[in-house]
């Protein structure tokens, strides 16, 4: 089995082509520790049997019986692979071609990719995908220095800023100095909604850098400071004052919504948002270890059709 580190689409064929394979691989990222019951969390090896796959009874590779609950389980139980017919191999390719493009890629371009019957199929396992990669909101918060911004996504309306939306998606990003990403859309970018967003996900030590939209020093008041720096009058870099970080992000975002996505729709916005932030927490690793972690985000966010 290739380390997350060796992951490549090529061992990914290599090694997952079959069905079982591809489910030890997910056992081994998902239970480093063997198995672990969904329904009731036993995790004592002693506790948990092996049942054998027969195809003449309709018993599928991969089930154990958990003697403490008396319940079967599966590694997908709970995921985002859960009563999926799509084979685990193709979920794999999905979440590495996702995990490792830097401006992400289209549900169309996987469909060919994938061999997949439907441009449906194709954009259902994208959102999936996606849908895992959101980190749980207030997860230890960003410190040290953040810088704030937000931008105007999507949308066919020319022209740009806060008096330009048209039907432009606002989005806030946070990016801690050297660290991580937090986004969100935010339909009214306000001193109050900016404050609630900045308490929520950065801790009151925290040094803010922001451009000089007014709606910032309200929004700021409670952290141990905030610096500005003056977009009006052309200032961009003051000392350590700048928001290069959040910009370069925002970049990113824009460069892969255009070319790529072509149109997002505001609903789904939060499902792209997630894929770019997940790209950026985890710039520094390989492709492999970038897709891995990914896998790791798919227990506790198994989805219906519907949602
Ligand atoms: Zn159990």
């Amino acid at each position: 089995m290739p380390t997350p580190k060796e992951l490549t689409l090529d061992k990914i064929n290599s090694h997952f082509a079959s069905d079982d394979t591809a489910r030890e691989y997910l056992e081994l990222i998902l239970w480093p520790h063997g198995a672990v019951c969904p329904h009731c969390k036993n995790a004592d090896a002693k506790r948990i049997y092996k049942i054998q796959a027969n195809p003449a009874k309709k018993i599928r590779a991969g089930l154990n019986r958990c003697a403490e609950c008396n319940k079967e389980f599966t590694v997908t139980i709970g995921t985002i692979f859960e009563d999926s017919h799509i084979p685990l191999r193709k979920w794999l390719i999905a979440a590495y071609m996702i995990c490792s493009s830097k401006k992400g890629i289209s549900s169309l371009q996987l469909q060919r990719i994938l061999d997949l019957g439907s441009y449906r199929t194709a954009l259902f396992m994208t959102h999936r995908i996606r849908h895992a990669l959101r980190d749980p909101i207030f997860n230890d918060k960003l410190s040290g220095t953040i810088e704030a911004d937000e931008t105007y996504v999507g949308g066919k309306t020319r022209g740009h800023g806060r008096h330009f939306m048209g039907n432009k998606v606002p989005v806030v990003s946070l990016v801690e100095r050297g660290g991580r990403v937090r986004s969100q859309v935010m339909r009214h970018v306000t001193g109050k909604n900016l404050k609630a967003v900045l308490k929520d996900n950065v801790e009151a030590t925290a040094t803010i850098m922001t451009d000089d939209f007014r709606a910032y020093r309200k929004a700021t008041k409670d952290f141990a400071s905030h610096q500005a720096v003056n977009h009006s009058a052309r200032e961009y870099v003051r000392g350590l004052a700048h928001t290069n970080g959040v910009e370069g992000f925002f970049s990113l975002l824009k460069r892969g919504v255009m070319g790529t996505f072509h149109h997002i729709s505001e609903q789904h916005l939060p499902l792209y948002l997630a894929e770019f932030d997940h790209r950026h927490n985890t710039r520094f690793l390989t492709d492999g270890e970038r897709t891995v972690i990914g896998l790791e985000k798919t227990v506790g966010k198994r989805l219906t059709y519907k949602e």
